[in-house]
């Protein structure tokens, strides 16, 4: 590969509003009732009834001043620490974050452990992570095709046909939602054999709807891989429109991948990443330099947020402590629960089990343990999340529960109690089914004592 022949994307869009394609952030489940930060204009937490967020008010307002600096574009190198006990709602606060920023600036989440892999070095899956957080915004003038019929014409199938090592893929559309959908449901028609190598297929872009409609006529070697050189396909009810200014918006990671992948932009369908050499990195950042200098693209740093932060060790801490010296770092959050603990690898004791040279970089953010009242409210949130309703009753004895065991083991407990209350042909969960589902799952302590009391008899 040549510098000069970087490509970043396969088909022309109009949209700017995809972000991540390859990992998109978890905004369902266990934080699917947090909207944002819950606060005001001058920052400060909203009552409970007017968000969804309960208490933290301290570190809900710091994120607030997080959220304003990665707003005015004020990151490079800058890092937060959030602190606090287990169930204190750091990952929460960080996922408000990434509501109250949207979709126009990446957000990326990793779990410290994910960084060991069987597939990836430590250091590689950190740099996959630091550049799906780093956007590059492009902006192109090119001709795009309206009409509510895509079609997409699978130029040149290499090997075996089974979708895994797709040479080469010209899609014509005009979102990229789109075509991440649709490369999902083509790789499963290669997989099956409903279509092959050199097949032109129509897809309603209405009803999603794949459809052969037969051989290429056009099939050339000469596509210079999956790269901007989009090939139009004009439909009956489509047409190329006149020349447009269209953004792009792209992850330096998606523009690795495909710069390194044999079969281009159709690996980040895949998943297939893998490691990417530093020399192909070094030329892609020369070009996007160049780009950015021609005012053809601009960079987007967002967030990357990193929980478990603990779990990495001195290799993953250094190059952190790189990384954040970088131009082109993101905002990194990093969140833990551990207070004086072992540096992992090391018989080093630091505050969080952090080196203290990172530390000294970092903004720390304390969460607090919550009250008995904040307890509940939460706990009524999350039954209005799942739609359970509870008689006050029940409602209190999981609020006792929250507080002598654990928030999240509590929050188990509704689901269950549900399921249970629904096995009596109850639409309303009474205090007898929480009881009854306390009795049948165990929290961490009850079974700690458990393992205690019987530790002869579990296997070694
Ligand atoms: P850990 O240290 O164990 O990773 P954590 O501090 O990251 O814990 P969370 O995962 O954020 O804790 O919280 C546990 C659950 O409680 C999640 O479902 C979260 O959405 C919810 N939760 C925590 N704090 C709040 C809050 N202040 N308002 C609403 N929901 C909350």
């Amino acid at each position: 590969m040549t510098s000069t022949n970087i490509q970043y994307t396969t088909t022309t869009t109009s949209t700017t509003s995809t972000t991540d394609i390859i990992t998109p952030l978890e905004r369902v489940g266990a934080h699917s009732h947090i909207h944002g930060l819950g606060l005001n204009d001058l920052l400060e937490a909203l009552p409970e009834n007017e968000s969804n967020l309960v208490g933290q008010p301290t570190a809900r307002r710091a994120m607030g001043l997080v959220f304003k600096m990665i707003q005015q574009g004020q990151l490079g190198g800058r890092a937060v620490l959030l602190a606090g006990p287990p169930s204190t709602g750091k990952t929460a606060l960080a996922m408000g974050l990434s509501q109250e920023i949207g979709e126009a600036v990446p957000f990326v989440h990793l779990s410290a452990s994910q960084v060991f892999s069987r597939d990836l070095s430590k250091t590689e899956a950190l740099t996959q992570a630091v550049r799906r957080a780093m956007g590059i915004q492009i902006v192109e003038e090119t001709e795009v095709l309206e009409g509510e019929v895509v079609e997409i014409q699978i130029d040149s199938f290499a090997g075996d046909n089974k979708g895994k090592k797709a040479g080469k893929l010209t899609l014509c559309t005009t979102d990229m939602e789109t075509i991440y959908d649709l490369g999902h449901k083509m790789l499963e028609m290669l997989r099956t054999e409903q279509i092959s190598a050199g097949d032109v297929i129509r897809i309603d872009k209405g009803t999603g709807q794949i459809r052969k409609l037969g051989r290429s006529f056009t099939r050339s070697r000469d596509y210079d891989a999956v790269s901007s050189t989009t090939k139009f396909v004009p439909t009956p009810e489509g047409e190329i429109q006149k020349r447009q200014t269209i953004t792009h918006m792209v992850s330096l990671h998606e523009i690795d991948v495909i710069n390194s992948r044999q079969q281009g932009f159709l690996a980040l369908f895949a998943g297939d990443t893998g490691e990417i050499r530093q020399e192909i990195r070094d030329q892609i950042d020369v070009k996007v330099a160049e780009w950015k200098e021609e005012g053809r693209a601009t960079l987007v740093p967002g967030v990357l947020f990193l929980d478990e932060v603990h779990m990495l060790d001195m290799e993953c801490f250094s190059f952190l402590n790189r990384a954040l010296e970088s131009e082109w770092a993101p905002f990194v959050v990093m969140a833990t629960n551990r207070g004086l603990s072992k540096i992992r690898g090391t018989d080093y004791i630091s505050a969080h089990g952090i080196p203290v040279d990172l530390l000294d970089r970092l903004m720390i953010i304390s969460t607090q343990p919550y009250s008995v009242d904040e307890l509940r409210q939460i706990l009524q949130v999350r039954c209005t999340e799942e739609q359970v309703e509870m008689t006050p009753t029940a409602l209190e004895l999981l609020t006792r529960i929250a507080s002598e065991t654990a928030l999240r083991y509590a929050m188990h407990l509704i689901t269950m109690s549900q399921l249970q209350a629904e096995r009596k042909k109850r639409s309303i969960v009474e205090l007898e089914d929480v009881e009854l589902c306390y009795q049948l799952y165990y929290d961490v302590k009850r079974s700690t004592k458990l393992l205690m009391e019987y530790q002869n008899q579990f296997l070694f």
